[in-house]
């Protein structure tokens, strides 16, 4: 069984992540998956030097994020060139890693962006965590973040609204970490176990 987890930043996938690990799951981190594919020594990160030149590269020839996102964060030729490279890569790494898993595995899909790159469709079942805006941010900013930031992100997103359309299964996690438990325990139970027959 595939599912698709997704939610804003600070919502807490990472968060149930680890409790569907708790219950067997394998979880593929395509955040993690992504930081792979473009690491020192790649053929990813080979790609994006060529489009965009030595000035991605910091001084020890790793990827220079920032300097990568101020070039497509106000270019959108420049974000469809990278994301042509990076998210093909994603895709294919991801799929190793599921085909790695046990046969019968539960493989939980970790896609922060899943609501906004439209692959919804390619999960069994797509669970969306949600939690209230003024609590990512409390979050966050305890994380490190500031506030601004976290807004800031927060908006370049998608909306609540976007990412229930996808959903088949809503977690709200403005509650504590044991109530957010309980209902990840529900769903493995009402949702997941039945499908494992
Ligand atoms: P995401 O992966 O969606 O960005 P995380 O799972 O990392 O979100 O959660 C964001 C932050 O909030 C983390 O520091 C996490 O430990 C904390 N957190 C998550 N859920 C709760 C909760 N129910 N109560 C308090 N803190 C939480």
């Amino acid at each position: 069984m595939r599912i698709g987890l997704t939610g804003g930043i600070g919502s807490g996938k990472s968060t149930v992540s680890a409790l569907l690990a708790d219950h067997g799951a394998v979880v593929v981190d395509a955040d993690r998956v992504a930081r792979e594919v473009v690491a020192p020594g790649t053929p990813g990160l080979t790609a994006v030097v060529s489009a965009f030149g030595e000035r991605v590269l910091t001084a020890d020839g790793a990827l220079d994020r920032p300097a990568l996102a101020g070039i497509v964060f106000a270019d959108p030729e420049a974000r469809r060139t990278l994301d042509g490279i990076v998210h093909p890569l994603v895709r294919a790494r991801a799929r190793e890693l599921e085909a790695a898993a046990p046969p019968g595995s539960v493989v939980v899909h970790d896609v922060p962006l899943l609501a906004e790159t439209g692959q919804a469709t390619s999960y069994d079942l797509v669970l969306v965590v949600e939690a209230d805006v003024e609590v990512r941010v409390a979050r966050l900013v305890q994380r490190g973040l500031t506030a601004d930031d976290a807004r800031a992100r927060m908006a370049a997103q998608a909306s609540d609204e976007q990412r229930r359309a996808i959903a088949d299964v809503v977690l709200d996690n403005s509650g504590t970490p044991e109530e957010l438990a309980r209902q990840v325990d529900t769903f493995w139970a009402e949702r997941v176990a039945p499908a494992l027959g």
